[in-house]
Order: structure tokens, then sequence, then C-alpha cells
């Protein structure tokens, strides 16, 4: 008789930390399979430092199959799944259609770029979410540079020079800490370019502080590194126009640039909004055991499950990694349990603070409440990161050290093409042919 099988849809922090809890636990009751459009698992938090040239894109590539054992990993990206014949129907990289049965099912999605309905903004930002968008991102600020130094006005010039970014949570506010020390390094190198001010970054969002979840002490810690560094930071102010030549604010102003990064947060992948089950703000909605209602053999985590907080009633988890991967491994206990292999235990995860990489010499971090910035906070920002990292430690330390003491590499390996990488997209890492597909239903 052949054994019954685990589905897990994703192989982000959830997915991944339940995929080798269970290889752990569960490997004799079931088979293990491991749907993901990639055969890595993305450390997305260091994502700024991959576009700012800080680190190798291999770096926050973890191996699948080489770290998994006894899972097995099925390439594709789910794009239904029917609850009552327990089929997930998915689709490989090279488009071809396949379905796979299962007994336990986890859906571990994460999320996509969210989208404000602005005009313009759809053809003219790049989103911050995948690998390719960040090596993209690396390549785009370069060319930039490297075009304004041969630029035939200075209107042209000052536009390529001038990066804009929006969303001042921690990913905007890194990618402009770390986008700003990346390009005043590469202006450095360009002759025409050093009697100017440096290249300009702007930062913006609708919220009255940098950092708007996090505690005030790294609000401030933020904006005084930003500010100090020349960043220009507009706090209650957005996009109400892109075009090709720049964007126009909602206080009025008009800012030409090739350079708009949008990092306004995301929304549940909408595989799971597509369930007919009950969701909540998108994210599907799961009891504290981290199932699916009415559904035994449906579990979900992470960003694209809407987990009550239990640590504070009436709310749900935030999406964090750093709940992501917790719930990853409660809900392989969960998931082992109902095959008798382990307890079942409900999730509750008091955070422990948070770490916010600002470039340099420059961070801050809250580990367990205690607020840090500078050399403590830098210090404790890499330790946590190297901590969570379920792979590549080694290489991303000397990658960190290298960064140290030699300067930037600045050229554009060209890997990446716009079109591959637009913003409305959930998988950057799906087929160009498939995703105009996708995009066209
Ligand atoms: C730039 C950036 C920086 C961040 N920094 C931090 C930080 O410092 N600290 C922190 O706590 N959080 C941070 N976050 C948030 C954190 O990354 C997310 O909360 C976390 O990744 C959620 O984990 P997840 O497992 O739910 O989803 P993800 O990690 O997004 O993983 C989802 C996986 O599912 C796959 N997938 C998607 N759709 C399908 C499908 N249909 N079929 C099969 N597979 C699919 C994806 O390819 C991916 O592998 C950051 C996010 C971003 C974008």
């Amino acid at each position: 008789m052949s054994r019954p099988r685990i589905v897990i849809v994703g192989a982000g922090f959830a997915g991944y930390r339940a995929a080798r809890t269970l290889s752990r636990i569960a490997r004799g009751a079931a088979e293990i399979v491991l749907v993901n459009p990639i055969d890595y698992f993305l450390y997305v938090p260091l994502l700024p430092e991959v576009a700012s040239g800080v680190l190798e894109a291999r770096r926050v590539s973890v191996s699948l199959t080489g770290t998994l054992p006894g899972v097995r990993l099925l390439l594709g990206e789910a794009d239904s799944i029917d609850l009552a014949s327990r089929k997930v129907s998915l689709v490989d990289p090279e488009c071809n259609r396949r379905e796979i049965s299962y007994d336990r099912l986890l859906l571990a999605a994460g999320s996509v770029n969210k989208l404000l309905p602005i005009p313009g903004v759809t053809e003219h930002a790049h989103g911050f979410r995948g690998l390719p968008e960040a090596v993209y991102l690396h390549d785009h600020i370069t060319r930039q540079i490297e075009l304004a130094d041969t630029a035939e006005s200075a209107a042209e010039r000052d536009a390529r020079c001038t990066f804009v970014v929006v969303g001042a949570g921690y990913t905007g506010t890194e990618v402009a800490a770390h986008g700003k020390l990346f390009t005043d390094e590469l202006a450095r190198r360009h002759p025409d370019l050093r009697d100017r001010k440096n290249p300009q970054w702007m930062l913006l969002d609708v919220a009255p502080r940098v950092l708007p979840e996090l505690a005030e002490h790294m609000s401030e810690t933020a904006t005084r590194v930003l500010s100090r560094r020349g960043v220009d930071i507009r706090m209650g102010t957005s996009v109400k126009e892109a075009t090709e030549e720049g964007v126009r604010l909602t206080d009025g102003s008009v800012v030409p640039t090739r350079s708009l990064i949008w990092c306004v947060g995301v929304r549940p992948d909408p595989l799971v909004s597509d369930l007919g089950l009950a969701t909540d703000k998108g994210r599907l909605v799961v009891d504290e055991y981290l199932n699916v209602p009415g559904h035994p053999d449906v579990f979900a985590a992470g960003d694209a499950a809407a987990v009550p907080d239990l640590t504070r009633p009436g709310e749900v988890t935030p999406m964090t990694a750093q709940h992501a991967e917790r719930q990853g491994q409660t809900v392989a206990y969960n998931i082992a349990a109902s095959y008798g292999r382990a307890e079942r235990r409900p999730y509750s995860h008091r955070d422990l603070g948070f770490v916010v990489d600002l470039g340099g010499a420059e961070a801050a971090a809250n580990p367990l409440k205690v607020p840090l910035s500078g050399l403590a906070a830098k210090a404790v920002t890499r330790s946590y990161h190297l901590m969570a990292m379920p792979g590549n430690r080694i290489r991303t330390a000397a990658d960190w050290l290298i960064d140290a003491v030699l300067p930037k590499d600045d050229v554009q390996l060209g890997l990446v093409r716009s079109d591959s990488v637009p913003l409305e997209n959930s998988s950057p890492e799906l087929p160009v042919r498939l995703r105009s597909e996708k995009q066209s239903t």
C-alpha cells in the first residue's frame, strides 16, 4: 500500500520550516512533497543587500534539495486546488500542467506585491519581492549612474541620478538606506558626476513616520541615519501619477526620475483567496492549530494565513518572517499529530523584536525590547540573520567581510530583463510565456 502524502505549497519561511520539521518527525509516516516554482528557499530579508551589491544573489538562495533530506521537490506553481477530491493542479517551469493528490495539504504560498490604483505605477515602478527583482534593480541602478555620466543634458543627468522609494516600512527603508550608499560609491567613480550633489534618494510614505509599524526609537534611528546621508524623507506623501519621465507626488511636486521603487507592502498570494474558503484581508482563516475550520486535512501558515494571535486576543499575527517560520514548525507538529507522530499544539509566539539593517555600520534593533542603534544594533542584526538563515552562512559572512574592505562591483550582468520582473506578477520566477498567459486570464 502506498504511503499517505503531505503536500506543502510554497517553500518560503513557513513551508521550508514545515518541510524540514516533518522530514525529521514524520518521514516514516508519510511522503512529503514540496511544491515551489524555484529550487531554493529565498532569504527575503537580505534582498536589499543584493540590490545594493553587498551580497551576491546566490547567498540568499538556499538549495531545497540540498537541505531537505527525505522531501520530494515538485517544481511548479499551484494554480488551483480541488478540496473535495484532494488534488492540487500545478504548472511546471516548462509550462506543463500536472496534478498531485494529497492526504494533508499545507498552504504556505506567502504574499505578492501590493498594488494601488495609481496611474502609471504598474507600468513604471519596480517591485521588490523576489530575487530577479533585486538582481534587476542592482543592474538598473548601476545603469542609471553610468548613463547619467554621459547624459546629453543636466535635466537628464539629474533624473537618472534621482531614485524614489515608495513605502517606508522595513523593506523601503532598507532599500533607500543601502541604495544611497551604493549610488554614492558608484558616483564617486564617474568624474563628471563629482561636481554635482550626491545622487538623490527620496523615501515616501503616507504614514506619519518612517518604520510606522515598529518601535519609535527604531523610527528615530532610521530617520537620523537616512537624513544624515541626505535621503529626502517625505512622510504623509505618496505618488499620484507615474510616467516614463518621472512622478507627480500628492504634495503637488513633480520629480523627474527613471527609478520608482515600489515597496508599499504585500498582500496574500491570490491562490488562497480563490479557494472559496473564509479569508481575512485575503489571508486564509485558520484556527490556533493552523487548521482550516471544517477541513481537518487542510492547514495554512505564514503570510497566506490569518492566524489568531493568542498573545493579542482578537488580532491575527503580522506578516513577518519571524511568525511564518515558527508557524511552519507548529503546523508540522500538528500535521504529524494527525498521524499520531506528535502532540497537537496551539500557535503562540510573542515578538522577540525586530532588526533593520541601514547599511554601512548602521542598524536599528530592539532585541527583547532593548533599543539599540549603531554598531551594537549592527552586530545584533547580522548575527540574527546568520542564525536565521538555513544555509550559506559562511559565504554570507565572507561577503560581508569583503564588502567592508573592498569596493563594490559596478558591472551590470544583464541577466534579468525588465519585462521579466513586471510589478503585477506574483511569481517573477515563472517563465515569461506562462506569466503572460496568467495575466491575460
Ligand atoms: C524585501 C523584504 C524584506 C523583508 N524583511 C523582513 C525582516 O527583516 N524581518 C521579517 O520578519 N520579515 C521580513 N519580511 C517579510 C517576510 O519576508 C515574510 O513575512 C515571509 O517571507 C513570509 O513567509 P511565507 O513562508 O509566508 O512566504 P514566503 O517567504 O514569501 O514564501 C512563499 C513561497 O511560496 C512560493 N509560492 C508562491 N505562490 C505559489 C504557488 N501558487 N505555488 C507554489 N509555490 C508558491 C513562493 O515562490 C515562495 O517560495 C521582508 C519581506 C520583504 C519582501
